[in-house]
C-alpha cells in the first residue's frame, strides 16, 4: 500500500467555524494568543488561560468536521494514511481517521502542570481553578505552548520521510519544529501544498502549491486518488 502523510493546520478547521488565533476575536483580542499559550501565561493569570482554551473547548466541542476532514478518512480503503496536526481540534478522529499524530496536544484531555506525561482523557468539560492532578498540581490544558517540547515531532519525522506522497492544508508553516517538517519528505515523494495563500519563502523546494479552500480542494484530489 502507497503511504499517505496529511499535514494539517488551522485553515483545515476553518470552515468548520473553528477561528484560527489570528481570526478570535471579543475578549480575546485585548490578549495577544501568544501572552496566553505559553507556560509563563499560565504561571501569571491561571484562571485567563483557563477560561480561554475553555471557551476554545466549547467552540470545537459544537463544530462539525467539514468535507476536507470527511473525505481523508476515506483514503484509508486503498491508502496507508497517516494524519499528523498542528491542530488540538478532534475533527479528524470524529470525521473517522484512524491514525492522528497531534503535535500540538488535545483540547479534549487534561494534564498535569508539573508532569507533562500525566495526561486525562476530559472530554467535553471545562478545567477549573483547583482541580488537581494525582500529584497534587494545578490540571491544564494538554495542549503544547510557545516554548514547551514537541514530543510527537520524531515519530512525525519518520512518517515524513516514508510517505510516497504528503499533503500539506491549510497551514502557515509559521510554527517550529512543525514546519521544518516539510523538508524531511523525501525527494521522490509526490508533494502538495494546499491553502488560501503562501509566503513563498516558506515553500520548501519540490512541493507545488495549490490556491484554494480545503473543503473543494481535498475532495477532488481524493477522488483522483480513489479512481
Ligand atoms: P495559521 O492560523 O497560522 O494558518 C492557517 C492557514 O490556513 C493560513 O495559511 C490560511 O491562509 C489557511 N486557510 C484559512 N482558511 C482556509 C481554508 N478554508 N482552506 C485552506 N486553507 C485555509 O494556522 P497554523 O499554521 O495551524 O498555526 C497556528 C497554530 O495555532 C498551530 O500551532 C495550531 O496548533 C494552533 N491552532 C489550532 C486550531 C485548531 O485546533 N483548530 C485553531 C487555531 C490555532
Amino acid at each position: 500500500m502507497k503511504k499517505i502523510v496529511v499535514f494539517t493546520g488551522a485553515g483545515i478547521s476553518a470552515e468548520s467555524g473553528i477561528a484560527t488565533y489570528r481570526d478570535s476575536d471579543g475578549l480575546w483580542n485585548s490578549y495577544p494568543v501568544d501572552e496566553l499559550a505559553t507556560p509563563h501565561a499560565f504561571e501569571s493569570n491561571p484562571k485567563l488561560v483557563l477560561d480561554f482554551y475553555n471557551m476554545r473547548k466549547k467552540r470545537i466541542s459544537l463544530a462539525q468536521p467539514n468535507a476536507a476532514h470527511l473525505v481523508l478518512s476515506d483514503l484509508e480503503s486503498k491508502y496507508e494514511v497517516v494524519i499528523i496536526t498542528q491542530n488540538i481540534d478532534d475533527l479528524h478522529e470524529r470525521a473517522g481517521s484512524t491514525q492522528v499524530i497531534h503535535l500540538h496536544g488535545e483540547i479534549t484531555k487534561a494534564q498535569s502542570s508539573i508532569d507533562p506525561e500525566i495526561v486525562y482523557e476530559w472530554g467535553n468539560k471545562p478545567i477549573f481553578i483547583g482541580q488537581h492532578c494525582e500529584l497534587n498540581s494545578q490540571l491544564r490544558p494538554n495542549v503544547i505552548w510557545f516554548g514547551e517540547p514537541v514530543p510527537n515531532i520524531k515519530i512525525a519525522q519518520k512518517y515524513f520521510r516514508e510517505a510516497d506522497i504528503v499533503w500539506v492544508i491549510g497551514t502557515s508553516l509559521s510554527v517550529q519544529p512543525a514546519a521544518s517538517l516539510l523538508k524531511r519528505a523525501s525527494y521522490h515523494a509526490q508533494k502538495t501544498i494546499i491553502g488560501m495563500d503562501l509566503n513563498v519563502k516558506k515553500k520548501p523546494y519540490g512541493y507545488k502549491f495549490m490556491r484554494g479552500k480545503a473543503s473543494s480542494l481535498v475532495p477532488s484530489l481524493v477522488r483522483q486518488l480513489l479512481r
